[in-house]
């Protein structure tokens, strides 16, 4: 779409701004070939903002007279290809966010700020003179051996960026000296070769080998769900899929819901394609590397970029996969602002960009789920655990009428001892960080609530605080019971957390292993909870006590013990949810156990051991249950059987919520959208706000998306809209 500048017409331009509405500028004085994507520098009431041309209109929306010229052309072509584009627009009309604020999700912060992206950058490679040193030898300098043993091991050449972390400290010195001496040479970096992959180092068990060839046979666009338990060599499908299309110089696009799955999943990437052709986009880098990293993948110098939710935006030269690990897990789903599913993004992403889309998981969602028994999406299963591991053992412990010390029952304490006996690890899950989840007079049943939120305060014992969980309050643990009638100084904590179950451990009489505690309070800061999965890695037995933190598709070859120590407070959540989650949470966590050679065991603490869901735990049948949970949304008629979204409002009042949601649903006039409510939000107060939500209901997903559009803008006019805070969440994730 280039047109000259002649072309009559006004330029519709998004800033970057939580803004619906789009402005059109004149096109600037010095003429330009202006494209959709590039962006412009605009004058914005008395400042200057930063935007994305959309297009060019015809008619202006304003007086001609009124309009300013655009300040200033950053782009001399889109950033974006075509297809992002189209994904962008979409999740606008989707969604219903402003598209300047999804633009400016979609772009590198640095992008943002009016940054332009990297020029290709110097690729090093060994020389003639290099490769001849090399075979002779350099034993007197053993890290320039190392280095040109690097580069001749990289299919291509290998850009600069990459060998601080490969030569490590002084690396540029090392360059100058190689270089110095003729061993390697700069090269052209746009020249990578397409790659020659070596073969799997193992063979594909048959399952594996079917969902390969399936995968491989797919012309274009074609969505899997690839459904294989814990251990049943998922990854090892996604390298086998990716392995010949690099070989055809094509690049592949795997998002993971958490940024702490990405070390690992790097590293088995780049130890099957090379380092250099592998990169990871994720929330821990700086501005400049996402920057580095997003504009190599553009030019189509990587071949693999691994990264979570907003990966999904970087463009690819030459697509050729899309694949989703953990398509289950929420993270998936941004929960503010602009709330989209990273999942449901990348089919669409996938069709316009005519490439197949792989979803893995060992609990699939049920809307994944549902969409394979649709036959929507080609249902791949893996049954079995790969190589030589078997899934664990599980068995469960009834609580009812046990002694439990700190919330640990007899039975697991004893399995637990008998597993680091045996030289092994052991890990126990307790959904809960903190001491204990409240604390409540023994007398009187006072609880410690906090007093901005509708829930208790969590006691912290190492640090002696209350804390919210939900708004950061933090207070001094009170001497006495805060009910006036009773002041009792007996206040005891209920429940257990991570850190009680820490404490109970080393009190446990000659158990003198380290104990481990991974939960946000303990892993705070950047890389620690990488370097404590790397001790866990060297084997030595210990127990990890965590929270769900550990829970994702981490490989801890050594673990055969994993204890659910409360596996209930799922089964009777207010989210219809609820049951979906524990069951997908439990099995998960289960899946650590016996991922080597060595069997492994699960045990999980219930007071409910006959609930059809305990019983589903315990024979590790996901799908069973599943099915359950399937036919009850479809009698109630909730995704994903139907269409959701709902219509959140906070204020600092109650009845000012209430007469928003009211207000909003009589504006309501679709004859296929239902509302439901307003209905109190499941927590009521939180951070001083109340909060309340109009549920919305169509039969299809694509009715829903069309009929909130003109809603929306009779919403927005409301008198009542401005005493509230509200935003809109379509197919929501969380209640
Ligand atoms: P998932 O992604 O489903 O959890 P992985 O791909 O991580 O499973 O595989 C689990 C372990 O089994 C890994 O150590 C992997 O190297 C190994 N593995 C996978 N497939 C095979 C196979 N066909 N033969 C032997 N080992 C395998
Ligand atoms: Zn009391
Ligand atoms: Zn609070």
């Amino acid at each position: 779409m280039n047109r000259s500048s002649s072309a009559p017409g006004f330029l519709r331009v998004a800033v970057f701004a939580p803004l619906r509405q789009t402005f059109h500028y004149l096109p600037c004085p010095t003429p330009w070939a202006w494209q959709p994507g590039q962006r412009v520098r605009v004058p914005f009431g008395k400042a200057q903002r930063l935007g994305i041309v959309l297009g060019l209109d015809p008619v202006p929306d304003r007086d001609p007279a009124q309009l300013k010229a655009v300040l200033e052309v950053l782009d001399p072509e889109p950033l974006l290809p075509a297809s992002l584009h189209a994904l962008l627009h979409f999740a606008a009309q989707y969604y219903h966010h402003p598209v300047g604020e999804i633009w400016a999700t979609a772009l590198p912060v640095l992008l943002r700020k009016g940054l332009m992206p990297f020029p290709p950058e110097t690729c090093w490679g060994l020389s003639d003179a290099g490769r001849a040193q090399l075979q002779a030898g350099l034993k007197r300098a053993p890290r320039q051996q190392q280095a040109l043993a690097f580069l001749a091991a990289q299919a291509g050449s290998t850009p600069e960026s990459a060998l601080p972390a490969a030569w490590g400290k002084g690396w540029k010195s090392l360059r100058d000296t190689c270089a110095a001496k003729g061993w390697i040479c700069a090269q052209a970096p746009e020249s990578r070769a397409p790659l020659q992959i070596p073969p799997s180092p193992f063979a594909l068990n048959p399952d594996q080998t079917g969902a390969v060839a399936a995968i491989q046979a797919a012309q274009g666009f074609a969505p899997f769900l690839l459904d294989g338990v814990t251990g049943s060599g998922k990854t090892a499908v996604y390298l086998e899929v990716i392995a010949p299309l690099l070989a055809q110089d094509r690049q592949a696009l795997v998002l993971v819901p958490d940024i702490s799955l990405t070390p690992q999943l790097l590293q088995r990437f780049a130890a099957r394609f090379g380092a250099s052709q592998v990169a990871a986009l994720h929330s821990g880098l700086t501005d400049i590397q996402r920057l580095a990293i997003w504009s190599r993948a553009r030019r189509g110098e990587l071949a693999v970029i691994i990264g979570t939710r907003s990966a999904l935006f970087t463009p690819l030269a030459r697509p050729g996969i899309l694949i989703i690990d953990e398509e289950h897990d929420s993270s998936l789903k941004q929960q503010d602002g602009f709330r989209y599913s990273a999942r449901d993004l990348a089919i669409v992403r996938a069709r316009l960009e005519n490439v197949p889309v792989v979803l893995g998981s060992a609990t699939p969602s049920l809307e994944s789920l549902h969409n394979a028994r649709q036959g929507r999406f080609r249902h791949l299963i893996l049954p079995r655990r790969a190589g030589n591991a078997s899934l664990p053992q599980v068995g469960l412990i009834d609580l009812r009428r046990q002694a439990l010390q700190g919330g640990l029952s007899q039975t697991l304490i004893k399995a637990l001892r008998e597993t680091l006996a045996r030289g092994e690890q052991a890990l126990l899950f307790i959904n809960r960080r903190g001491y204990a989840p409240a604390i409540l007079c023994h007398e009187c049943g006072w609880v410690a609530n906090c007093r901005r939120c509708s829930a208790p305060m969590t006691l912290h014992q190492g640090v002696r605080r209350l804390r919210c969980h939900h708004c950061g309050a933090d207070h001094a643990i009170p001497a006495q019971c805060g009910n006036p009638l009773c002041g009792s100084p007996q206040l005891i904590p209920l429940g257990q957390g991570t850190e009680q179950v820490e404490s109970v451990l080393r009190a446990l009489p000659d158990l003198e292993v380290p104990i481990q505690r991974i939960d946000r309070d303990a892993v705070r800061r950047k890389g620690e909870l990488e370097a404590a999965l790397e001790e866990i890695q060297q084997g030595a037995p210990r127990i990890l006590v965590g929270t769900q933190m550990l829970a994702k598709g981490h490989h801890f070859p050594q673990v055969t013990l994993v204890g659910i120590i409360n596996a209930d407070q799922g089964l009777f959540s207010a989210d219809f949810r609820g049951q979906e989650r524990l069951l997908a949470q439990v099995l998960q966590v289960a899946g650590r156990a016996g991922r080597a050679e060595r069997p492994g065991q699960v045990l999980i603490q219930t007071h409910h051991p006959d609930h059809p869901l305990m019983q589903a735990l315990r024979a590790l049948d996901y799908g069973a249950h599943a099915e359950v949970l399937l036919t009850e949304r479809e009698l109630t008629g909730l995704p994903p059987f139907s269409a959701l979204a709902l219509l959140h409002a906070e204020a600092q009042q109650p009845p000012q919520t209430l007469e928003f949601l009211h207000d909003a649903a009589r504006c309501l006039h679709h004859p296929e959208l239902r509302a439901q409510g307003p209905l109190p939000a499941p927590m009521e107060r939180r951070a001083g706000h109340y909060r309340a939500q109009l549920w919305l209901h169509a039969p299809r997903r694509e009715t829903l998306a069309q009929a909130l559009g003109p809603w929306l803008q009779a919403i927005e006019k409301l008198p009542s809209a401005r005493r509230v805070r509200w935003t809109l969440d379509v197919d929501p994730v969380e209640l």
